[in-house]
């Protein structure tokens, strides 16, 4: 009991020092690294609360999917999204402070018609300085509109690997996460809030065991394997439960846990506390898929971060998953 208070009758802070937890302050000023947004799609508003929050650097993906209006898509379409993302770039860095880098890819959510030009094209921009990825890719269970093969997904994402070999480049590898059941479905129609979408547009899946998403993973490691990519220039993003364990044991890939849509894939702070404890730090990354499409949050991490503190991780490991090993995979400046 601290005598030394004037109130008139005891309160909570006569008791405080009994609880007195040592919070490091130094986490408020902690610099973070973003390996998975679509932050060029976003208002400036939003790209301008990564800079008040403290986001050092970025990867802005464009690899398509929701971005390209017409369907079929054909290659020219997302050698746009490419274009823009090049375009705009340095305009963004300008304006905001906070490093911003590239990731440019071929999705196979959506089917593209010519796929081959883009491969071919896509060499010339590895040569680009501010590319600092390939991606986001990864064979995906199901696709918009019109179903993809999986020999045909696995090929364009194994080509991409190889070029990320020639090119001493990392892949991010969009991982499928496991759809949690909310225990009840939305009207007919309505599609899901918060999610632009048309929904009922995603065609029949394409893998058809019982865990989809897990096994779409595993086609990518092998692809990964077959293309002579190094595992630790793979950037497993959407890492969550149900491949942490496949990918943490069998590979020796980073693992990106997104966290800027928890309401919607269900991945929190708390899961990646949860692979620290079991897994460390090493291999560990957060990122925010923040997009314009979505119901995302552009303080994701930096929220993350004082949670990972609150859940028992320390300063070190926190800045080991936010700062350090996006750093050195990606070779930021800053
Ligand atoms: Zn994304």
């Amino acid at each position: 009991m601290t005598a030394s208070h004037p109130t008139k009758r005891p309160t909570d802070a006569t008791h405080l020092d009994e609880q007195d937890v040592d919070l490091p302050k130094e986490l408020l000023n902690l610099p973070w690294i973003d390996v998975h947004n679509h932050a060029h799609t976003l208002s400036w508003e939003d790209r301008e609360r990564y800079a008040l929050s403290g986001c050092r650097s970025m990867i802005m993906v464009a690899s398509g999917y929701h971005w390209t209006p017409y369907k079929p898509v054909e290659a020219d379409d997302i050698r746009y999204l490419w274009d823009d993302a090049v375009n705009r770039r340095a305009a963004i860095e300008r304006n905001h402070f906070f490093e911003a880098k590239l990731g440019l890819g071929i999705h196979t959510g959506v089917r593209i018609e010519n796929p081959d030009e883009l491969l071919t094209a896509m060499g010339d921009y590895c040569e680009l300085e501010e590319v600092v990825a390939i991606g986001e890719t990864g064979v995906t269970p199901s696709q918009h509109v019109s179903s993809w093969d999986v020999d045909h997904q696995r090929a364009i994402v194994q080509a991409q690997m190889e070029l990320a070999t020639e090119h001493d480049l990392p892949v991010i590898l969009h991982t499928p996460n496991r759809s949690t059941d909310s225990g009840r479905s939305y009207r007919p129609g309505t599609g899901i809030p918060g999610y632009e979408k048309n929904t009922s547009l995603g065609c029949e899946p394409v893998l058809d065991g019982d865990n989809p998403a897990l096994d779409a993973v595993k086609i990518d490691v092998k692809a990964m394997r077959d293309a002579g990519l190094d595992d630790r220039r793979v950037v497993a993003s959407h890492a969550d439960g149900n491949n942490t364990e496949y990918l943490m044991e069998n590979t020796d890939c980073y693992l990106s846990y997104t966290i800027g849509h928890s309401w919607l894939i269900g991945v929190t702070a708390a899961d990646v506390a949860d692979a620290i404890d079991e897994y460390g730090p090493e291999r560990i990354m957060i990122d925010t898929d923040c997009a314009n499409v979505l119901r995302t949050d552009p303080f994701a991490l930096k929220r993350a971060i004082f949670e990972l503190y609150r859940y028992g991780i320390d300063e070190e490991a926190i800045r080991t998953v936010v700062l350090d090993n996006p750093r050195e995979v990606f070779e930021f400046e800053a």
